[in-house]
Order: C-alpha cells, then sequence, then structure tokens
C-alpha cells in the first residue's frame, strides 16, 4: 500500500491525506521541494552513468526541505546522495575487529572498572560502572554482559534500558538535586564510541534538564497552549497517516519525517520504566542491524525528571532517538557544518526505513 511512497513526493503525499490530517501535517511541517540542476561535459556520461544509473538522475535532482514547525529541526532529502560515490577508505571485517578487543577491562567489570559511590546495579545482561572521566557529576556506565554489541536482542536491551534506570534511582537517592537523568548508547566508534565492547552510558544533572531536552519540552507545551492538543500525540498521528508508522506494543513508532540524520526512528512511550519500550527500541535495534545493515547507532532517551520540579513536565512522555551513523569502515564523518549548523542532510527514505522494520513488530515482543 504504502511501497511506492517516496520521501521526494511528500508534498503530494500530504495533499492527498484526509482534510483533518492535511490539516495537522501542515501545522507542524513545513515542505518544500525544489531542483537542482547541472551541466555535465560529455566526457563525464561515463562515470555518471556508472555510479548513478544515469545522466538524466544527475542533471535534474529533486530535493526536499522538511521543516519541523514546532521545534525548528529540518532536514534535506536528496535520494541521489544515497548512490554518490565516497571514499570509504580501508575495508574492514568488523565481527573480527570487535572479536580482537575481547578481554579489555569492560569484559571483567568488577575488577577492571571503578563502582560509583553507590555502589554498582547489576541486572540480567548488564552492570554498572562508575564513569572515569565524567560528562556531569553522575556519570555511570551500563557494561553489557555481551563482548560484541551487535550481538544484541529485544529482551537483552530491556535489560540495558531496566539496569540504567535503576542507577538513576540510586543516584536520585544519594543527591535528590540529581533529579534529571539522561541515558544513551553510542555504538561502535563511528557513532562516538571510545570502547568496543557493548556498553550504553547514563548521567544525572542538577537545576534543569539538559539544554536540547528542555528545549523539546518547553516546544511542546507551547504547541499545547496554542493549538490545546499534545504535541507527541499530533506527531505520531500525522507519521501514522502517512504510512510511516512501525506498530510495536505499548509505544508509538515512526520513521522520523525530520530526521537528524540516517534512517532517525522516534519512538514515544507513556512510561521509562515500563519493559514495553525497552523491548520495542531492542526489536528495532536488531531489525536496525539485521535487516537494514546498520553497525553503528545512537541512542538517547529524553526521559521527564524523577522528582518533583518547579517547571511542568505532566505531559512529557519518554521520547526516544535511535539513528544510524553509516558504515565504520568509513573515513569521512556524516556530520559536517550543514548538520552542526544549518540542517541535516539525509539520503535515506523514511518510507523505506518503515517499510524495512515493520516486520520487526511481528516477532521479539512479549505479548
Ligand atoms: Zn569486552
Amino acid at each position: 500500500m504504502v511501497s511506492e511512497h517516496k520521501i521526494t513526493d511528500l508534498p503530494d503525499l500530504i495533499s492527498d491525506l484526509s482534510p483533518e490530517d492535511r490539516t495537522l501535517a501542515n501545522r507542524i511541517f513545513d515542505v518544500s521541494t525544489t531542483t537542482g540542476r547541472l551541466d555535465p561535459p560529455e566526457a563525464m556520461h561515463a562515470w555518471i552513468e556508472k555510479s548513478f544509473g544515469s545522466v538524466d538522475h544527475v542533471t535534474a535532482q529533486r530535493i526536499v526541505k522538511v521543516t519541523n514547525r514546532v521545534t525548528l529541526e529540518g532536514t534535506l532529502f536528496n535520494e541521489l546522495r544515497a548512490s554518490r560515490p565516497l571514499d570509504t577508505g580501508v575495508s574492514l571485517d568488523l565481527d573480527r575487529e570487535i572479536a580482537a578487543t575481547e578481554g579489555d577491562p569492560f569484559c571483567r567489570p568488577r575488577e577492571a572498572t571503578p563502582a560509583d559511590v553507590f555502589g554498582r546495579v547489576e541486572g540480567d545482561h548488564a552492570t554498572t560502572a562508575s564513569n572515569v572521566a565524567k560528562y556531569d557529576g553522575f556519570h555511570g556506565v551500563v557494561i553489557f554482559d555481551d563482548h560484541n554489541p551487535l550481538h544484541l536482542t529485544p529482551e537483552k536491551v530491556a535489560g540495558y534500558v531496566s539496569v540504567g534506570l535503576e542507577w538513576g534511582r540510586k543516584v536520585l537517592e544519594d543527591d535528590p538535586e540529581a533529579r534529571y537523568p539522561f541515558l544513551m548508547w553510542n555504538c561502535l566508534w563511528r557513532a562516538g564510541g571510545s570502547i568496543i565492547h557493548g556498553h550504553a552510558q547514563v548521567t544525572a544533572t542538577r537545576g534543569s534538564h539538559y539544554p536540547k531536552v528542555e528545549r523539546l519540552r518547553r516546544n511542546a507545551s507551547a504547541y499545547k497552549r496554542e493549538h490545546g492538543s499534545d504535541y507527541f500525540e499530533d506527531l505520531h498521528s500525522i507519521h501514522a497517516s502517512l504510512g510511516l508508522d512501525i506498530p510495536l506494543e505499548g509505544v508509538h513508532t515512526f520513521a522520523s519525517l525530520s530526521p537528524i540524520k540516517e534512517k532517525e526512528l522516534i519512538v514515544i512511550g507513556e512510561d521509562t520504566g515500563d519493559a514495553s519500550l525497552g523491548h520495542a527500541v531492542g526489536a528495532l535495534l536488531q531489525g536496525y542491524v539485521e535487516d537494514l545493515g546498520v553497525s553503528a547507532f545512537n541512542v538517547a532517551f529524553y526521559m521527564p525528571p524523577l522528582g518533583s520540579t518547579q517547571e511542568d513536565w505532566s505531559d512529557f512522555p519518554t521520547v526516544v532517538y535511535i539513528v544510524d551513523r553509516g558504515d565504520p569502515a568509513n573515513r569521512t564523518s556524516d556530520i559536517g557544518a550543514m548538520e552542526l549548523y544549518a540542517a541535516s542532510v539525509v539520503a535515506s527514505d523514511p518510507f523505506r526505513v518503515a517499510e524495512a522494520l515493520r516486520p520487526c513488530s511481528r516477532g521479539g515482543l512479549p505479548g
């Protein structure tokens, strides 16, 4: 049904929605298209055909710009960029490279890593350590039992998340001011991970939440004041009406229309402690690795604070972001000045991402 949908046809897809869905889509997203043109010399034609399929694909390139009016996050999609040649550097056998680092300190966390002042949280699939060089006053590592971070399952990931959340509660007992938790996972060096052994990280901060989390709270709160409806519900509803949702038990999941980088997924859960959230994230990551061939990714959990605060978090769900960081063998960074300071440039089509991951809603989940 949605298999023919392409992100570059987004303006038409929105026009075809029901009036209510179209109004909602236009309320949150500003979408425009443009065509990039060029005039290649005859001598380049053979190379262009080999690299991009046909000269026509290159001489007129359709680009769609999607801006979230509420958050001012924005993305430029050009499918042609997905097939452009890259200097990918040395090729490597990733499994072998990961295995070669077995026996690292994270393989024996109790002897080789420090504990936090309140001790360790030990779960079925992970144990915490205190991070040696800290981002913030409280900064822990959720060290997975598995050395290879890509040997993941929904059950293991749910275990990693629940160990991370328990760490946040231990912090709160130690320091009731450190009520703003953050859980993140930088998988492999390409995604900013400095240690190959599977691990996520947890921090807790004081005073106010991290600025990007606080900004989303303020944006959603302003949206509710202006439109009288829930931003996160509406965001999911737009993605679902376009066929970008990935049905999973207990959460709302979709491939983002304004991804920060390749193949971004957003998972919205009611309660961070709900096991279905960790399972859903695990099912999606398993789909990432097994169906989409992703090996380097970031995961970030935006969570409301664990204690009472002056600002209002009552409507803020748990929002999880998952993003592909590209091939670990590639020497070119996926993030440049455009992404840091202007808008994200993305090649992967969210419709293809949702389509590829929808089968993971069939298995791997309890109930
Ligand atoms: Zn290890």
